[in-house]
């Protein structure tokens, strides 16, 4: 193992210029710009790392799957999970450097997607370049699901699943995406919360009116709307539709346990919102971070928004939501739930559904959990802490509902890597350490 680790140190100029390879080549998401030429460089890299690679078609992006055997009769399979789409780079005008070329400046290495997630995915690759070229065995079996929709809600990975449980039959996966905790402490995570997004529209009249001939006397689609979403929520903060808190269980004293072992700095947390003053302690802080759902409003749109004044009574509204849901909550049934109290408040209002993933949570106490941690240890030392999720979504359900497999996140990006932003990063020394991190993983995973 010291031989691998020291090929990555003393090759990590030649793993860089891997890494700029595929940041050159664009992935869009949104609109689909060089997805497939993507997919293929990728699959090349994987093919000359000796990894058996092949694009997989899905209904939507491919999936790009490679897998790898041990000779050993009892080895145990690790799937990693990452995708090599990205989000668009604009706004332009606030990059330092261009989007698609890398540069490195302070140590950081700049380019959109190198976080999130193409440098993390890489960090795989990597590794396994660096068993091979060391002459090194990987004493593992090794599987990688690398997608190209997860910045637009990993559409078809479900279905991909599904259709081929056989082929990614693992021992563990592991979703190695996002940004670490500050610190640079590695926040593995052992679920995540799902999410359901949906727009609920209102209309009062069939247009809008004069307000001083209409106001008052014909209903305002705006304060129609703010009467419904007050329905919704109590003043501190309580989910009033009937039925959405019902599967949410109570914090157990595992999950305690697991938040009294994570990092809390309010100051951080504060400046990192934006916010005057942060009033939450750590248990309440991640108890609402991971345990408990959210009903957040994302944007409300009536009326008149424009320069100056226009004084009219609007006859349409509407408000883009989402829920932030744990583990036991169904997206489906949280989202008709939401409709019949819509359709008990405001009769008449359109609810439409956008997009949901089901929640996540692996139990940590597992012994092939215990061995990722302990790998990770190896190389990040004492600034590992396991928590129970992201905040965010991940679809890991895929893998501890489908397949039926334990599922821990791992991100190994900087916390300040401003995925999605102008200026996304990578700090290379973490960049490096990520190298090391799945070479470690690979390597005790048997
Ligand atoms: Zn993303």
């Amino acid at each position: 193992m010291e031989r691998v680790h020291t090929h990555i140190d003393d090759n990590f100029e030649e793993y860089l210029t891997a890494i700029g390879g595929i940041i050159r080549q664009r992935s869009i998401s949104a609109t689909g710009e060089g997805i497939r030429e993507c997919a293929a460089l990728l699959a090349e890299m994987m093919a000359s790392a000796g990894i058996k690679t092949e694009i997989r078609e899905t209904d939507g992006n491919p999936v790009v799957y490679g897998e790898l055997f041990s000779e050993r009769q009892d080895a145990k399979t690790v799937l990693f999970y990452g995708h090599y789409d990205v989000q668009p780079p604009e706004p332009l005008e606030l990059w330092d450097s261009e989007p698609f070329e890398p540069s490195i400046r302070n140590g950081r290495l700049y380019a959109r997607g190198i976080a999130d997630n193409k440098g993390q995915l890489m960090a795989h690759i990597l590794a396994i370049r660096a068993f091979r070229e060391s002459g090194a065995e990987i004493p593992c079996n090794a599987k990688f699901v690398f997608e190209g929709e997860e910045e637009s809600g990993s559409t078809n990975l479900a279905a991909f699943v599904e259709r081929n449980r056989e082929l990614l039959d693992c021992d563990i996966a592991l979703a190695v995406d996002g940004p670490m905790l500050s610190g640079d402490v590695l926040n593995v995570c052992l679920g995540c919360r799902g999410v359901v997004n949906f727009e609920i529209e209102l209309e009062t009249a069939q247009f809008d009116c004069h307000s001083g001939r209409g106001g008052d006397i014909i209903p305002n689609a705006g304060w129609e709307l703010l009467r419904l979403l007050r329905t919704m929520k109590d003043e501190q903060g309580n989910i009033l539709i009937e039925g959405f808190m019902d599967g949410v269980r109570s914090p157990t004293e595992k999950d305690m346990e697991v938040i009294d072992g994570l990092p809390f700095d309010r100051e951080n947390l504060k400046s990192l919102y934006g916010v005057p003053s942060f009033d939450l302690d750590k248990r309440q802080y991640y108890t609402k971070l991971n345990l408990m759902p959210t009903l957040t409003i994302n944007g409300i749109t009536c009326g008149y928004q424009g320069k100056g004044s226009k004084t009219i009574n609007p006859a349409k509204s509407s408000v883009k939501m989402d829920a932030r849901l744990v583990v036991d909550q169904d997206p489906l049934d949280i989202a008709e739930k939401i409709k019949k109290h819509v359709a008990l408040h405001a009769p008449g209002a359109r609810v439409t559904v956008h997009g949901f993933m089901h929640p996540s949570k692996t139990d940590g106490d597992l012994p092939v959990c215990r061995t990722v941690v302990a790998a990770l240890e190896k190389v990040y030392v004492d600034n590992v802490a396991l928590s129970l999720g992201l905040g965010g979504s991940l679809p890991s359900y895929v893998w501890t509902d489908i397949l039926g497999v334990p599922a821990l996140g791992i991100p190994y990006a900087n916390q300040d890597s401003g995925g999605h932003a102008p200026n996304e990063n990578f700090r290379v020394d973490l960049l490096q350490k990520a190298v090391h991190a799945s070479a470690q993983i690979l390597f005790d995973m048997k």
